[in-house]
């Protein structure tokens, strides 16, 4: 089908007024944060693929009618809503449909006898967060991206957030939702605490990265919001091994801080800049406990009791709060074209596994990161999302990209592969709340092993033509 047919006819099935095909449209629409997209960008350069149109529905039925005319056509679609990927999952494939939820807004209930609010997809975080806060509320769910990404992008990659040790990840938020399937059938998961009545049905479409439904509605758990109540505390620690043994020591004993935070001294100093207050080499550990006061009074004594056995120097609140105020900043600078006038290539990469060997995989990647890679201009990390099992790192990086704007991708590739490969060497997971998007795909084979051909089994039965966000979690089979 020729673009003008498929305009045409999307046009035919929602309206002109829905349907987008002009050039600044589409690339904004296309346009992720991956760091080498972001250089080849500030370059001048746009080497991500083009898509025929944008489609933009405001109900369930538009999505509806878009994806069954879609799909009779056998046309390529990419879902987005908030458009804050950093994993090229929203680069759509040539001459493919986008599919922007964006249009879709608003609270559609605040249930405060069941602790739920119910938001359509294109509802952005910080807009819902807001109205929850002035009636006493919280999701509980702060991503660093919480000024950018909607509800459906969230719940799309399995999301999580800075209090995630408190609250969980999406996984754990979401009660209920509604999503429409590629034929244009349209399902809801009801809302309920628990029910015991075959799988979990929710987990099909959470983190399903737009390759399987587009979700139109979800219904997330409230917790009471209580700013005022929060206990912070700073420490820093010998090392990173020492930081995780003290969060293990916690977490394991089954106490729920808020936000735990452990960062090596790379990051204390080019990351948080916090240098002055954190003595040379160490790590840094911030705190905060929240909820009813005496839970959250009962948490921090506990953590400062383990600060003691742990020879773990008090830095007080202040590092925690100066963290707080600045830290989704980089939202607002992620295009200013900075990391490109210093020549180099800048991003984030996070993995999870256990605790038996997070710190291996700290180690091994660090020391690869700086003794392999000859251009790399700074390499360091921290954890943040921890469980009685183990946590994440988010590692960080800088390298030199002299080559310019061509040879960015694979430069960036080759950096992220050494993360990937010794996280999965100690059988680590590559991605703990980014997702797959594009650039991890090829490492989904050995992440999810014998449990991959599920996957497929799961897009042939939902997907059966193959029209959903082609090219992610998915590696195309010959
Ligand atoms: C500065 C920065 C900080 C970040 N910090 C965090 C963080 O702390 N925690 C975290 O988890 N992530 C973080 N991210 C990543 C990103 O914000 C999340 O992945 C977020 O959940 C994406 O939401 P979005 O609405 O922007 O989705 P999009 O970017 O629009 O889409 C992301 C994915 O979801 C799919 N999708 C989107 N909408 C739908 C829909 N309605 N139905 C089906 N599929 C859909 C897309 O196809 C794509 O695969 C960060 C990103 C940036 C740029």
């Amino acid at each position: 089908m020729d673009k003008q047919e498929l305009v045409r006819g999307l046009s035919a099935a929602v309206g002109a007024e829905n349907v987008f095909a002009d050039e600044q449209t589409i690339c904004e629409s296309s346009k992720d944060y991956i760091g080498f997209r972001i250089f080849e960008r500030a370059d001048g350069k746009s080497f991500a693929p083009r898509a025929a149109c944008v489609v933009r529905p405001h109900t369930v039925e538009e999505v509806s009618r878009t994806l069954r005319f879609l799909n009779e056509n056998r046309v390529d679609v990419t879902p987005r809503t908030g458009g804050s990927s950093v994993t090229q999952s929203i680069e759509p494939v040539e001459g493919g449909v986008i599919l922007d939820g964006s249009a879709m807004s608003g609270i559609l209930e605040i249930n405060e006898t069941n602790m739920t609010v119910t938001a359509r997809c294109g509802t952005p975080l910080e807009y819902l967060e807001n109205a929850l806060n002035e009636r006493g509320f919280t999701t509980g769910h702060f991503p660093q991206s919480l000024p950018m990404a909607h509800v459906g992008g969230l719940v799309a990659t399995r999301s999580t957030g800075q209090f995630s040790t408190l609250y969980g990840g999406i996984e754990e938020l979401v009660v209920g939702l509604e999503a429409v399937l590629p034929d244009g059938t349209v399902v809801r998961v009801k809302n309920v605490p628990r029910r015991s009545c075959g799988p979990d049905l929710r987990q099909l479409f959470i983190g399903s990265e737009g390759a399987l439904a587009f979700v139109t509605e979800a219904t997330l758990k409230l917790f009471r919001y209580r700013p005022d109540e929060r206990w912070m505390r700073a420490y820093a620690v010998a090392d990173m091994r020492r930081g995780l043994e003290f969060i293990r020591a916690v977490m394991a004993d089954g106490y729920k801080p808020a936000v735990v935070r452990l960062h090596d001294a790379a990051e204390v100093m080019m990351v948080l800049g916090m240098s002055e207050a954190v003595p040379e080499g160490q790590a840094l550990l911030l705190f905060l406990c929240e909820g009813p006061r005496a839970i959250a009074e009962a948490t921090g004594d506990a953590v400062a009791e383990y600060a003691r056995k742990f020879d773990a120097a008090d830095l007080g609140g202040k590092p925690v709060e100066a963290w707080f105020r600045t830290r989704n900043d980089v939202c607002r600078t992620l295009d200013n074209g900075l990391y490109h006038e210093m020549g180099v290539i800048a991003d984030t990469c996070e993995i999870s596994a256990n605790w038996d060997e997070i710190g291996n995989i700290y180690d091994a990647v660090v020391a690869r990161l700086t003794g392999e890679v000859e251009e790399m201009a700074y390499a360091g990390g921290h954890a943040s999302h921890c469980y009685a099992q183990g946590t994440n790192i988010y590692f960080t990086f800088a390298f030199m990209e002299e080559k310019g704007a061509q040879a960015a991708e694979a430069d960036y590739m080759r950096v992220v592969a050494i993360i990937l490969e010794e996280t999965l060497r100690r059988g680590g997971s590559v991605a703990h709340h980014h997702g797959s998007g594009r650039y991890r795909t090829r490492f989904m084979p050995e992440e999810h092993g014998s449990s991959y051909e599920l996957m497929y089994r799961l897009k042939d039965a939902l997907d059966p033509n193959g029209i959903m966000n082609k090219g992610v979690l998915l590696v195309e089979r010959k």
